[in-house]
């Protein structure tokens, strides 16, 4: 399994790079020494094999924290520095870890404790197939996170699946995405397995001309990215061969890829391999994924392609009756990459077991025409926003916990089924005074700044003839 594979390469101690972050590499023998550092340090402390948490912002001490927690037979979940203690305190509450590495355990001491020279080498894997790997959190309806638990089985089918899907050699594999989301699971794992080097880009206290800068250097041959950062990219002239000379393929997940996006790659990069994958965090990254091709720009919308080999998927009516090609409706995974379902089984409901199978409704609507899978858009009130994953009662639940909203509905306003803007339209308690900035800023101590809408405070809603809120007309008035 992909431990197996990772020690044989880590066990080399080759002098070839594994990891760069803000100019700075580390190679595979430097990566190997903190890994065995970090799993004895955490045999020793952790006995029991309590959970643990690794908080920061893509330090090299993350990664090698992630493979000494699997090594090591514990389950990890990442963290990134920037969400608001309160959230995080809810991720605490939910996983009561052994330790938190980065908190409990400062940066400087575990760089201290990774860092010594005389150190005993992995002597054994602890972590077996059906044990929990690692547990993601996403935005939860209720205000909660919710922690996707995904099993070792379950990532090792992922990342050998990506491997074929990519043809990967030794490369130099881009990451975008925090480590807290999903979508870094492949560029983590994948260049691991292959050998090959990733680069990181940091995502804190970073103008584009210097994430310009690092993308040049980086000189990356395979991105692993979401639509939005393309667009941004494609935004600036400068994103063209020129720029990665030696870019050959681009792996997109984690949203709807638009016609015009791969449209301007195909003109800047010429020569360009574009993948896109599809699937929630709760099926392990991904489970489906076609090579776009030129063709596919006069099709209606582009393709989320064809599920993994040990992966099928259905599409069902609002009865949970399977419809024939070519009808939309909601998109049901079943088989080997559906997680062990969320922490404290909270929401558990979209866990289903479907012809004796693991399966997970996913909420997205889509078809298949041809063998090949569509997507069209959510059925519910989860959005993506700039590559993000988002419940709008989310936000919602965090305003009420507030204490001084009377009311609010947050709404996303769209354009070409992609999201602009989020608006929370609140009313206030009674002798209440607050302004719409003093809101966000309360609002800013519970959840991430990527989440944070735009407050607008009213003093009624609008109301349709049925009696219902009339979004319609409070988009309206933005
Ligand atoms: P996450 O759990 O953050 O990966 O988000 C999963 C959701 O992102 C899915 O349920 C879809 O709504 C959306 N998504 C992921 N990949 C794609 C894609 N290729 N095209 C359209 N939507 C996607």
């Amino acid at each position: 399994m992909i431990l197996d594979d990772i020690l044989e390469i880590l066990r080399k101690k080759s002098d070839d790079k594994a990891y760069t972050i803000n100019q700075k590499s580390y190679t595979y023998k430097e990566l190997y020494k903190f890994v065995c550092n970090i799993y004895n340090f955490l045999l020793e402390k952790n006995k029991e094999k309590k959970t643990v948490i690794v908080l920061g912002h893509k330090e090299v001490y993350m990664k090698a924290t992630f493979l000494a927690c699997s090594f090591a037979g514990i389950t990890y979940v990442p963290v990134d520095e920037n969400i608001p203690l309160e959230r995080l305190e809810k991720i605490e509450e939910q996983i009561n870890p052994a330790l938190i590495i980065g908190k409990d355990i400062s940066k400087k001491e575990i760089f201290e404790i990774m860092n010594k020279d005389n150190f005993e080498e992995i002597n054994q894997i602890y972590l077996k197939p059906d044990d929990i790997y690692y547990i993601i959190f996403t935005s939860g309806s209720t205000g909660i996170p919710k922690g996707v638990k995904v099993t070792y089985k379950n990532i090792d089918s992922c990342i050998n699946w990506l491997k074929r899907i990519t043809n990967i050699k030794k490369e130099i594999i881009l990451n975008q995405a925090n480590f807290s989301f999903d979508l870094t699971v492949a560029d983590l794992y994948l260049s691991l397995v292959s050998g090959s080097e990733q680069v990181v880009l940091s995502n804190q206290n970073i103008n584009l001309k210097e994430m310009f800068e690092n993308l040049k250097l980086s000189n990356c041959n395979i991105a692993i990215i979401t639509p939005t950062f393309a667009d941004l990219l494609l935004l600036d002239k400068r994103f063209e061969r020129n720029l990665l000379p030696n870019l050959h393929t681009i792996l997109f997940c984690g949203e709807k890829l638009l016609k015009s996006t791969v449209d301007k790659l195909y003109s800047r990069f010429g020569n360009i391999r574009i993948i896109n994958c599809y699937g929630p965090t709760e099926t392990t990254f991904a489970v489906t994924s076609i090579e776009i091709n030129k063709k596919m720009l006069n099709y209606e919308e582009i393709p989320i392609g064809i599920p993994k080999e040990d992966v099928e998927i259905y599409i069902l009516d609002e009865n949970k009756k399977q419809l024939p090609d070519g009808e939309i409706g909601e998109i049901l995974i079943v088989g080997e990459s559906v997680a062990d379902g969320y922490i404290n089984n909270l929401q558990n409901n979209n866990f289903i077991i479907y012809n004796g199978k693991k399966a997970y409704l996913t909420g997205d609507l889509g078809y298949i025409d041809n063998g090949i899978l569509y997507y069209k858009n959510r059925k519910d009130k989860q959005i993506k926003f700039k590559g993000y994953r988002i419940e709008l009662s989310d936000i919602e639940n965090n305003l009420y916990s507030l204490g001084y909203i009377e009311k609010n509905v947050v709404v996303s306003k769209k354009k070409n089924n992609k999201v602009l803007k989020i608006i929370a339209f609140v009313i206030l308690k009674e002798n209440i005074n607050k302004t719409e900035k003093e809101i966000e800023m309360d609002l800013l101590q519970k959840i991430p700044q990527y989440m944070c809408p735009k407050i607008k405070i009213i003093k009624e809603f609008p109301i349709n003839e049925n009696g219902k809120l009339n979004e319609k007309e409070l988009l309206e008035e933005i």
